[in-house]
């Protein structure tokens, strides 16, 4: 069994350490921000591989998490954990692919009346929606009760990584902050901003990737509904931008009425860790065993406990 850091605190690092630890490794996180600050909290947290590469790999670790989070969802932790299964609809305007619903069982076009009136499309699945703002304390809170040692620290160099921190192997789980820590220039960031709103009511989800004024989707997660949301390559900003937040309340009223009247609660932008494929490898740098795991892009709750099984594979 191995010491290992690993440095990064938000979906992917900690449903690794948690794997890790719960294989027999002794675990440490080290991350600088609260769970609440991270990018994994902005997520809206529905399970779809969007914006990830490569397809094949990304299908084969969401079904992982697939099976777990829907394991999890019928457990008594489910509700604790912020985590249920939900039906809702994915709107297509040109003819659709279906890569990623490979093993997702019933696939059903959805009634038209659901649909925007010109969309050519759509079809209706159920799967875990998350809701990261009780999944992510839930995950800290049951790494700590696993033996997972959890610090507060930022590491400028994997020099950082002394003797008072694990040292055998490294994972660097750190989102887009880990192409600064290896480095890895392909890596940059994919700008979403969303708007919470109070929930009048809705339990179903709704996507509308290929909407002509914006990509619009609306995620209730029980008192509060995730509305987005933007994509933008290269922009690092993450103040929310008021005329951005307007456009999608318009695009998102518009896809579901019953949002017409409901108040904002809350506003977020996060930096989604774009990569020209996923970086989940065991490499040797500077002498040092690292495992990397980042680049999930705009799929990293959708494919986190896939890739984190795959870390405990490589220190097997
Ligand atoms: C608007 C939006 C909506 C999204 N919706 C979904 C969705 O519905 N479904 C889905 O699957 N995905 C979604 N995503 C994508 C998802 O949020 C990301 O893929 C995921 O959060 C990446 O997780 P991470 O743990 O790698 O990074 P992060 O959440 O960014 O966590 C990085 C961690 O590393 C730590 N860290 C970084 N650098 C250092 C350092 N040098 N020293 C110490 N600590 C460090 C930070 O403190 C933090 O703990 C969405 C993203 C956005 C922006």
């Amino acid at each position: 069994m191995a010491r290992v850091t690993v440095v990064g605190g938000g979906v992917v690092g900690l449903t690794t350490a948690l794997e890790l630890a719960e294989a027999g490794h002794r675990v440490t996180v080290v991350r600088d921000q609260p769970v609440e600050d991270t990018v994994s909290r902005v997520a809206g947290g529905l399970w779809f591989p969007y914006h990830v590469e490569p397809r094949a790999r990304a299908v084969a670790w969401g079904l992982v998490a697939l099976r777990r989070f829907t394991a999890l969802a019928h457990s008594p932790d489910g509700p604790a954990a912020g985590v249920r299964m939900a039906h809702g609809v994915m709107v297509h305007r040109t003819e659709p692919d279906l890569w990623w619903t490979e093993g997702l069982g019933a696939v059903l076009p959805a009634p038209r009346e659901v649909l925007p009136t010109d969309a050519l499309g759509g079809y209706a699945v159920r799967v875990p929606l998350v809701d990261t703002g009780a999944f992510l304390p839930w995950l800290e809170n049951r790494c700590a009760t696993t033996g997972v040692r959890l610090v507060r620290r930022t590491i400028d160099s994997l020099d950082d990584i002394g003797d008072d921190l694990e040292g055998d192997v490294v994972v660097i789980a750190a989102g887009l902050r880990s192409a600064t820590l290896l480095p890895d220039p392909e890596v940059r960031p994919g700008r979403g901003q969303v708007v919470r709103l109070a929930n009048p009511g809705l339990t179903e989800w709704v996507v509308d990737p290929e909407n002509p004024a914006g990509l619009a989707y609306v995620l209730p997660h029980g008192e509060v509904v995730v509305c987005g949301g933007t994509d933008v390559e290269g922009e690092w900003s993450t103040e929310p931008d008021p005329e951005v937040e307007r456009a999608i309340l318009a695009r998102c009223r518009d896809l579901v009425p019953a949002l017409r009247d409901a108040p904002v609660v809350g506003r977020a932008v996060g930096l989604r860790p774009l990569a020209p494929s996923v970086r989940l490898a065991r490499h040797t740098v500077d002498g040092r065993d690292i495992v990397t795991n980042y680049g999930h892009g705009g799929a990293g709750v959708t494919l986190s406990w896939g890739c984190a099984e795959e870390v405990v594979r490589l220190l097997a």
